[in-house]
């Protein structure tokens, strides 16, 4: 499949929550994708075929919808799976890094042992927004020395400029609005 017929099968699948959860807010609600297997599949195919020839050693998924992305590109592309989670879920030495959100702050945390220096990741994502949490998880795990290939997303919201949170990792979505 193009990327253009992709873009467009996984476009068909979002829906717009306008004021959802909260008054201002358009939420992409992206279930869909995942409930129905063909797109599923497209969107897993895609994934893992983009890095299959970039000899990858971990997928960096971002709690929680970041995990429903990341689990089965992780699966096909036969790399393991390494969990970001929000502040008190993970058992055992952790490492954090606290960002800003548009009010207040939120904390992230990896596991001590989960990455080793020299690895090579690909972190996703469901969608890229102001970017605060991808940047906050790109800047915790390239402490422990990993290397990472890509940033991958499903759905950017390019008019919110987060690309611009990422510095100079490679950034990747499969739908742009
Ligand atoms: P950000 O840190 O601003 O890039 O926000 C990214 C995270 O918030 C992602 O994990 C998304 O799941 C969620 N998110 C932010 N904005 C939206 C939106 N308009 N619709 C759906 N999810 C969103």
């Amino acid at each position: 499949m193009s990327e253009t017929d992709l873009s467009e099968r996984v476009r068909s699948k979002i829906r717009d929550f306008p004021d959802f959860p909260k008054p201002g807010i358009v939420f992409k609600d992206i279930t869909p994708i995942f409930s129905h297997h063909d797109t599923l599949k497209a969107v897993t195919e895609a994934l893992s075929a983009r890095y299959a020839a970039q000899n990858i050693d971990a997928v960096v998924g971002i709690e929680s919808r970041g995990f429903l992305v990341g689990a089965p590109v992780a699966f096909h592309m036969g790399a393991g799976l390494v969990l970001v989670r929000k502040q008190g879920k993970l058992p055992g030495p952790v490492v954090r890094k606290t960002y800003d959100l548009e009010y207040g702050q939120d904390t992230l945390e990896i596991q001590e042992d989960a990455l080793r220096p020299g690895m090579r990741v690909v972190v996703m994502d469901d969608l890229l927004a102001t970017g605060g949490t991808m940047g906050a998880t790109l800047e915790l795990i390239r402490d422990q020395g990993v290397e990472v290939v890509e940033a991958a997303f499903l759905v950017e919201l390019s008019f919110l400029n987060g690309r611009e949170k990422l510095g100079d990792v490679d950034c990747h979505a499969i739908v742009v609005f």
